[in-house]
């Protein structure tokens, strides 16, 4: 099943709902919890859908593709290599990725992300997927040379926007061996296999639970294959994840506020 959330109308309260091929219908509850489907009749073009959970916390993995970490001179790690997002860097499918004015270079990572949908900590692998809600794609945009001057990555990968989720949440897939797609402006940019994971998703559920606890709508975003390259003002950036559909979201300049 494809879990969203969304707005029927403009100002309307956002819902849960379920997607059954080009329409939605209402979730009565939450994915959750207990829940009711109600008859899907609202045309997708028609609803807006929001990213498709507001996640407590975003857990990152870096390097989790060789290839990768080979096009930074970086090492293959021995463990998984953690990193969190705020939770306020989440849009949905079709909102603007913002570049900010600090930055001269913002790039794409087209990435698998899995949400909980039941918490947990000291999680062993073999239990891993019964924690599992689904999957959807994510987009862990950085701002390479911010992470790369502070050494850590909490302002690289931190800005609001930098973290696009969506179209929806998959609750059938087998994570194994999907592909990973990336397109800016209609040019293709990543395309791996999570069967290139250096730690497959189950193994990383169960090392970020040794570490903390999880909880249901936690995300986990599972590390980008090679190929990530820069965003300008004006791209339409697509994360394609086989078995689930496409994120797409424009690109445009961050005004700068002032107060
Ligand atoms: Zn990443």
């Amino acid at each position: 099943m494809r879990i969203v959330r969304y707005l029927k109308r403009r100002g309307a309260k956002p819902a849960w709902g379920w997607v059954s091929e080009d329409r939605v219908g209402r979730l009565d509850g939450s994915p959750f919890g207990p829940y009711g489907r109600k008859e899907a009749k609202d045309h997708l073009e028609r609803i807006r859908l929001l990213p498709p959970v507001e996640p407590g916390k975003i857990i990152c993995v870096g390097r989790n593709y060789a290839a990768h970490a080979a096009e930074h001179d970086a090492q293959v790690p021995e463990l998984p290599l953690l990193f969190l997002k705020p939770p306020s860097s989440v849009i949905g499918p079709g909102e603007p990725i913002l570049l900010p004015p600090q930055s001269e270079n913002v790039e794409h990572e087209a990435e698998l992300a899995l949400v909980i949908g039941r918490g947990g900590r000291w999680i062993r692998p073999e239990k891993a997927a019964e924690h599992i809600l689904g999957f959807t794609a994510a987009n862990d945009v950085t701002a390479r040379d911010l992470q790369r001057r502070d050494g850590q990555w909490t302002r690289g990968k931190g800005f609001d926007t930098f973290c696009p989720i969506g179209p929806w949440i998959e609750t059938d897939l087998d994570p194994a061996d999907v592909l990973i797609t990336c397109y800016v402006s209609g040019q293709m940019r990543q395309m791996g296999s999570t069967r290139d994971m250096l730690f497959p998703v189950l193994t990383l559920v169960a090392f970020i639970s040794s570490v903390m606890t999880l909880n249901a709508g936690d995300v986990i975003l599972t590390g980008t294959p090679a190929g990530v390259g820069p965003l300008r003002d004006g791209d339409e950036v697509t994360v394609e994840v086989e078995g689930i559909g496409e994120l797409t979201n424009p690109v445009r300049s961050e005004k700068r506020q002032v107060e």
